[in-house]
């Protein structure tokens, strides 16, 4: 059986938004990190701006949310336009959460507020530290690091993480293949400041008949521009200049628009690969180590983050002795279906919006109104946009754990507002899983206490009317960490609830 060594920290490779979430959940859960990065400073540029509600949800509990809703700016919708017309929206604003945008942030602001926060829990990242090489043994890992001096130190860790981007070199050590393609289209970014009417509350598609460009507001008259550029305008200069961006801009808009202040612009390709296993020993990858894809709707940084927040509290755990070492498998098995779904779903997105044929152009501004009126389509697109509903039905975690109304173990339970004020995240424990119970009588409590009895320490038991939004009859709930079902059943039913427990944690002597 697998040993964790809870007198090692646990290594995180690489400081980005991945590596920031896994050291920031680590620590707070009490777990002896170190978290490392070869560059010398934080990096200062734009890159991912969008942070998406689940996202949100996820990091308001964890005390970094509200401090990034207060610096972002909100998009209600993504506007599709062509041809100077407005063709159809995606709105964001009946998306069930109390996120219902897109905050846009620039990722450097992003990493410093979670890098602030992990100096408040006492970490502080190890800069101009690379990761070179490690070696797996029976019940630690030996990763040797490298500084700029070249000076060298065997760091002794319980887990690593490898959260070291899109170019691993953790990933490539491990001689791991990364599966899929590059994609042939090329993009230019610029951060510009604007003059001219756009609107700054929505995201902006132009649809042109060669290529598209994608503007995101980032408030005070400043945005991201975002373009393909199939005919070559701009030349092959890896920092596109402002007469680029605006020709780019004048293409695929033509609107009187007037840009200037170009902050940062870049030039990159796309590549669409993931790998297929996302454990290797003692070493789990997330974010851009595990997972590219095309930006296409924003998803990449908050999928690196999400990563992290479903493993970190599956690795305290089984650090602290409370749950089976098997519960880290489950990290993949969670995961593994939600990257893949994603993956593809960017790569068919960026394939209709890159399209170069008059034909599909056309086809694709007469349908997308078509479609994009329909209510069913509006109430799946956002939340899919928005991350909400990632679910982990089918993955072994949930398997067994039943089901309460409409939630099924494995799904996302709403971060609802709670009747006596507060959200029902708040009464998370976000160490172990927190088993929410509803309207039960007398003996039906006392038959949960016993369920949980020999986890009393562990389990936490909140007594809880639920909420309209969670639209679930009497019963007890037990969430995860992460605010997702475990297992769920009437309170009559507690077969499931011991099931749960007695299969994914450890049983005290
Ligand atoms: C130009 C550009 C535009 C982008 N736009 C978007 C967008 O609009 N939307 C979106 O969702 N995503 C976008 N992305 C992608 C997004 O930036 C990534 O998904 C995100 O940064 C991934 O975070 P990460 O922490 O996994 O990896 P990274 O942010 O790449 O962090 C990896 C870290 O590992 C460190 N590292 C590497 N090698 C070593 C080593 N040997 N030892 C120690 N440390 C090491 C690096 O220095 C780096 O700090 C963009 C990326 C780029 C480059």
């Amino acid at each position: 059986m697998e040993y964790a060594r809870d007198d090692l920290p646990v290594l995180v490779v690489g400081a980005g938004p991945t590596g920031l979430t896994a050291a920031l959940e680590l620590s707070r859960l009490g777990i002896a990190v170190r978290i490392v990065d070869a560059a010398l400073e934080p990096s200062t540029t734009s890159r991912a701006l969008g942070v998406q509600a689940r996202t949100l949800e996820l990091l308001r509990p964890r005390g970094v949310g509200d401090e990034l809703v207060a610096l972002g700016n909100r998009a209600s919708r993504t506007a599709l336009h062509a041809a100077g017309h407005r063709l159809a929206s995606i709105e964001f604003t009946g998306m069930p959460s109390q996120f219902d945008y897109i905050l846009l942030l620039a990722q450097s602001e992003t990493e410093r507020v979670l890098a602030e926060q992990l100096g408040r829990q006492g970490v502080k990242v190890e800069r101009g530290i690379r990761f070179t090489t490690l070696t797996e043994r029976c019940d630690s890992v030996a990763v040797v690091l490298t500084a700029r001096d070249g000076a060298t130190e065997t760091v002794d860790a319980s887990y690593v993480i490898a959260a070291d981007g899109s170019h691993s070199p953790i990933r490539k050590h491990l001689g791991l293949p990364f599966t899929g393609r590059s994609l042939p289209q090329q993009y230019v970014l610029g951060d510009v400041r604007l003059h001219g009417d756009l609107a700054e509350d929505q995201l902006s598609i132009f649809l042109a008949t060669r290529g598209f460009l994608a503007v995101f507001p980032l408030g005070d008259k400043r945005f991201r521009l975002m373009a393909t550029d199939p005919d070559g305008l701009t030349g092959d200069r890896d920092e596109p200049t402002l007469d680029d961006v605006q020709a780019l801009f004048d293409r695929a808009v033509g609107r009187p628009v007037r840009l200037c202040e170009l902050d940062w612009s870049s030039r990159f390709r796309i590549n669409s690969r993931h790998l297929e296993t996302l454990r290797h020993g003692r070493v789990f990858f997330g974010g851009d180590s595990a997972h590219v894809h095309s930006p296409a709707g924003g998803q990449g940084m908050n999928a690196g983050i999400q990563d992290m927040v479903n493993l970190s509290w599956k690795l305290a755990m089984v650090l602290r002795g409370t749950a089976r070492p098997e519960l880290l498998d489950t990290y993949e098995s969670d995961r593994l279906p939600v990257i893949r779904q994603l993956v593809a779903m960017t790569e068919r997105a960026t394939r209709v919006f890159n399209s170069t044929n008059l034909l599909a152009h056309a086809v694709l501004t007469r349908v997308a109104p078509l479609v994009l009126a329909s209510a069913r389509v509006q109430g799946k697109a956002a939340p899919r946009l928005g991350q909400l509903s990632a679910s982990y039905r089918r993955a072994p975690l949930a398997s067994g754990g039943g089901r309460l109304g409409g939630l099924r173990a494995g799904d996302r339970v709403p971060d609802a507002e709670l009747a006596g004020g507060g959200r029902l995240y708040d009464l998370l424990d976000t160490a172990a899983p927190t088993l929410l119970v509803s309207g039960p009588t007398p003996d039906e409590a006392r038959r949960i206490a016993n369920a949980v009895g020999p986890w009393a320490d562990v389990v936490g038991v909140r007594t809880v009317d639920l909420p309209a939004a969670v639209a679930a009859p009497p019963g007890w709930l037990l969430v995860r960490p992460d605010g997702y079902l475990a297992a769920a059943g009437p309170s009559g039913d507690v077969r499931r609830l011991h099931g749960w427990l007695e299969r994914w944690l450890t049983t005290p002597a």
